[in-house]
């Protein structure tokens, strides 16, 4: 197996379930630490900002900072700075997304929006949908953190920010750009952040559909582990595999 130098880690079904730790991603964290190598943990949560990540991650035995984690909703800020977009726009999201927005010097407006920016937002209202579809009706450009149309939870599936970002698609007819995996616009960034080299990274997560399709569609190494979403068996009828697969990263010999 190639000897990857920087690694970029999901978070749901990779290192925990829920509130339920992965006892065998944890330990490989702690040798990533121990060996001096670099990893980000990769979200498309938009909701939380890095700092509420980390304290989880601290709580569960993960080494770990606000620095150690890059979520949707910093990705999207990034993006849009890159863009040189204009400050002003108009957001639908919780904290994670306001914040990041925020700190990258966008100004959050309500009338007069160039952009209007979706998250998730478990406070979704009617009102909120009215004046986003209207912005975006006025000429105001459409980005979306991240296109997970369904959340996995202790209760079952729950509407993820894909299904709340529908309600604006289909109302303008305007697709967003999406940034969250499996774009590789959050990877790309990822791998910015991280600073290592592409042919040295390797993405790891338990969802095909975002994590491994992400790394594929930037360029990069994956591994999938079986202790999430994708089955064995899901991946007998896909074509791109991921480079590596394992039941747990209890396989992985640093
Ligand atoms: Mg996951």
């Amino acid at each position: 197996m190639k000897n990857y130098k920087g690694f970029l880690i999901d978070l749901d079904g990779t290192m925990y379930k829920g509130t339920e730790k992965i006892q065998a991603a944890i330990s490989f964290v702690q040798q990533l630490q121990a060996q001096d190598l670099p990893y980000l943990f990769v979200t498309n949560n938009s909701t939380k900002p890095p700092s509420d990540v980390a304290a989880k991650l601290v709580s569960m035995g993960v080494p770990c900072t606000a620095d150690h984690v890059f979520t949707t909703s910093m990705a999207t800020a990034n993006y849009l700075k890159e863009q040189n977009a204009s400050r002003k726009i108009y957001a639908i999201g919780e904290e994670g997304l306001y914040l990041a927005l925020e700190a990258a010097g966008f100004e959050l407006v309500e009338s007069d929006a160039d952009f209007v920016v979706m998250g998730m937002d478990r406070d979704i209202t009617y009102e909120k949908l009215t004046r986003g579809a209207l912005h975006i009706r006025n000429g105001a450009k459409f980005v979306a953190t991240n296109g997970d149309v369904a959340l996995p939870t202790e209760r079952g599936f729950l509407p993820g920010a894909g299904s709340l970002i529908s309600v604006l698609s289909v109302t303008t007819g305007v697709t967003p750009t999406f940034i969250g995996k499996p774009e590789p616009i959050i990877v790309e960034q990822a791998i910015e952040v991280l600073g290592t080299a592409k042919e040295d990274t390797l993405m790891i997560g338990d969802n095909y559909a975002t994590d491994i399709l992400a790394g594929i569609n930037a360029g990069i190494d994956s591994l999938l582990v079986f202790t999430g979403v994708t089955t064995k068996k899901d991946l007998e009828t896909i074509d791109k595999l991921p480079t590596l697969t394992m039941d747990s990263l209890a396989e992985y010999d640093l």
